[in-house]
C-alpha cells in the first residue's frame, strides 16, 4: 500500500510580517496544511463505532428490501373497492407476518390479515389499519376514504441497492452503524484510528490523590485533554508529566514521536524562564509560536518533531480548553481523514449586555436558558475553570468592536459541534 504523505516540516509557518493572527486566518492555515496522515484497514461494522470511513459506504440491499405493511392491518387491491360509503372485502385463509409472508396470491376483491414489517403478498398494494376496521364472520368492513397504497412501504424508498449510503470522512456514530447493517453492510474500511498524545508539563502539578501543597496545583489538563480526545474518536495516548527541564520534555517528545501520530502538550508553551516546551521544540524542532488574537488563550505554539505534528496549548485549564476545541479539534479532524469540520453556530438572543474592544475574538463559555436565549459564565477569568463545566458551549464574539444589549443575536456555539 502507498505510504501516507507525511506534513511538510514547515506546515505551520505563518506568512512573513504576521504579528496578533486574526483566528480565521489561522484556521484558513491550519485547513490550508492539514491532510490525511493515517492508511485504510477493514474492521467489522460492529467495531466502528467513532471510526472514520476511509471509503464511501454503498448499500448492499435496499431499505426496505422488500415492500412491506407498515402497521398492523389488513391488506388488498385498492383497484378492487367499490368506493362507496362502506366496503366489504372477504378474507382469505392465512396471513402475512415479519418473517413469515404469505406465499400465496391475494385474488382481487379479497383481504389478508397482515402485521407490521410483513412483505406484501402479491395482490395487495394497499393496507388498512386494523383499528379502522371491523371483521364478521370472515369479512372485512370499513368506510371508504383509504387512498392508494396507504400504509405500505415499498422496496428502496429510502434507499437503493448500490446507493452511496455515507460518504468517506463520515465519522460513524450509533446511527451510521444501524443504518450500515440495515444495509447488508458487515464490514467497513477506516482509517487506523490517529493516536494523539498528551503530555502536561510544570513542576507545579500533581496528580489526583497525591498531596499537594499550596504552592503546588492538580494536573487538570491531561484527564481532560484524554477524555475530549476519547470523546472525538482518537486513540488518546497518556504521556504523562514532563518537569520544567529541557532534557525531560525533549525526552517525553521523542517518546511521543515513537507512539503517536500527533501530540497535544499543556504549559510551557510561551517565551517564559520556565517554558521549556517551547524553548526545545524551537531549538530542536520546528517551532512556529502563532499570537492569535483570541481571548482566552496565549500564543500557540506549533511544531513538528520528527515529523509528528505538536499543538503546544496554554497551561491555563480554560485556554488550553478552548484552543483544543478551536484549533487542534479541526487540526486532528483533518489529520483522521474526516476533511476540515467548522462547526455551525447558532444565532440565539443574548441573555446578557457587553461592550467589547476591537482586534481579537472572544469565546465566552455560555449556556442556554429554558426560554431559548443564552446567558454567559458571570465572570471572564481565564483561570475560572468552574466556568467550564457550568458551560455548554461558547457564545463567539467577533474580532470587531461590539455591542451588545439583552435580546441581540450572538452566535452561540455549542461543545457539542466540536466533534
Ligand atoms: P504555563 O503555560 O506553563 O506558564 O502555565 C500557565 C498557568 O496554567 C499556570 O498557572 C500553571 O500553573 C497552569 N497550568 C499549567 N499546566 C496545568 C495543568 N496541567 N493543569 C492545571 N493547570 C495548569
Ligand atoms: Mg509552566
Amino acid at each position: 500500500m502507498a505510504k501516507t504523505p507525511r506534513l511538510k516540516d514547515d506546515c505551520f509557518a505563518l506568512p512573513e510580517g504576521t504579528h496578533w493572527t486574526p483566528v480565521d486566518e489561522a484556521l484558513g492555515h491550519l485547513k490550508s496544511q492539514m491532510h490525511c496522515v493515517v492508511g485504510p484497514e477493514t474492521v467489522p461494522v460492529w467495531q466502528a463505532i467513532g471510526r472514520v470511513l476511509a471509503a464511501d459506504a454503498t448499500a448492499r440491499r435496499a431499505n426496505p428490501p422488500y415492500a412491506n405493511a407498515a402497521v398492523d392491518g389488513y391488506g388488498f387491491a385498492f383497484a378492487a373497492l367499490s368506493g362507496a360509503e362502506a366496503e366489504a372485502l372477504p378474507l382469505v385463509d392465512g396471513r402475512s407476518a415479519a418473517g413469515v409472508p404469505f406465499e400465496g396470491v391475494v385474488p382481487l376483491g379479497q383481504a389478508i390479515r397482515i402485521l407490521t414489517g410483513a412483505s406484501l403478498p402479491e395482490g395487495v398494494d394497499t393496507v388498512i389499519m386494523q383499528e379502522d376496521v371491523q371483521t364478521v364472520d370472515g369479512i372485512l368492513h370499513f368506510e371508504h376514504g383509504i387512498k392508494r397504497g396507504a400504509n405500505c412501504r415499498a422496496k428502496g424508498e429510502d434507499i437503493d441497492a448500490g446507493a452511496v449510503a455515507l460518504v468517506a470522512g463520515t465519522r460513524l456514530g450509533p446511527q451510521e452503524v444501524g443504518l450500515l447493517v440495515a444495509l447488508g453492510v458487515a464490514e467497513v474500511l477506516v482509517y487506523t484510528r490517529l493516536r494523539v498524545g498528551v503530555v502536561s508539563t510544570g513542576d507545579e502539578l500533581r496528580q489526583p490523590g497525591e498531596a499537594a501543597n499550596a504552592h503546588q496545583i492538580y494536573d487538570a489538563n491531561r484527564p481532560m485533554l484524554l477524555a475530549l480526545l476519547k470523546d472525538w474518536g482518537f486513540e488518546a495516548v497518556d504521556l504523562g508529566v514532563a518537569k520544567d527541564d529541557r532534557a525531560a520534555v525533549a525526552a517525553v517528545l521523542d517518546q511521543a514521536a515513537e507512539r503517536c501520530d500527533a501530540l497535544l502538550t499543556s504549559g510551557g508553551a510561551s517565551a517564559g524562564d520556565e517554558d521549556h516546551m517551547s524553548a526545545v521544540l524551537g531549538a530542536e524542532g520546528r517551532l512556529d509560536l502563532w499570537r492569535i488574537a483570541i481571548k482566552p488563550g496565549r500564543p500557540l505554539a506549533l511544531a513538528m518533531w520528527q515529523g509528528m505534528p505538536v499543538f503546544g496549548l496554554p497551561g491555563n485549564p480554560v485556554a488550553a480548553f478552548t484552543t483544543a476545541l478551536i484549533f487542534a479539534r479541526p487540526a486532528l479532524g483533518a489529520l483522521q481523514g474526516q476533511g476540515w469540520r467548522q462547526p455551525q453556530p447558532n444565532l440565539l438572543p443574548a441573555a446578557f449586555g457587553k461592550r467589547k474592544k476591537t482586534g481579537r475574538r472572544e469565546y465566552l463559555r455560555a449556556r442556554r436558558k429554558g426560554d431559548g436565549s443564552v446567558e454567559v459564565f458571570a465572570s471572564e477569568g481565564s483561570g475560572r475553570i468552574s466556568g467550564l463545566a457550568w458551560a455548554e458551549g461558547f457564545v463567539e464574539l467577533p474580532d470587531e468592536a461590539m455591542e451588545i444589549k439583552a435580546g441581540d443575536p450572538v452566535r452561540f456555539i455549542p461543545f457539542s459541534e466540536y466533534r
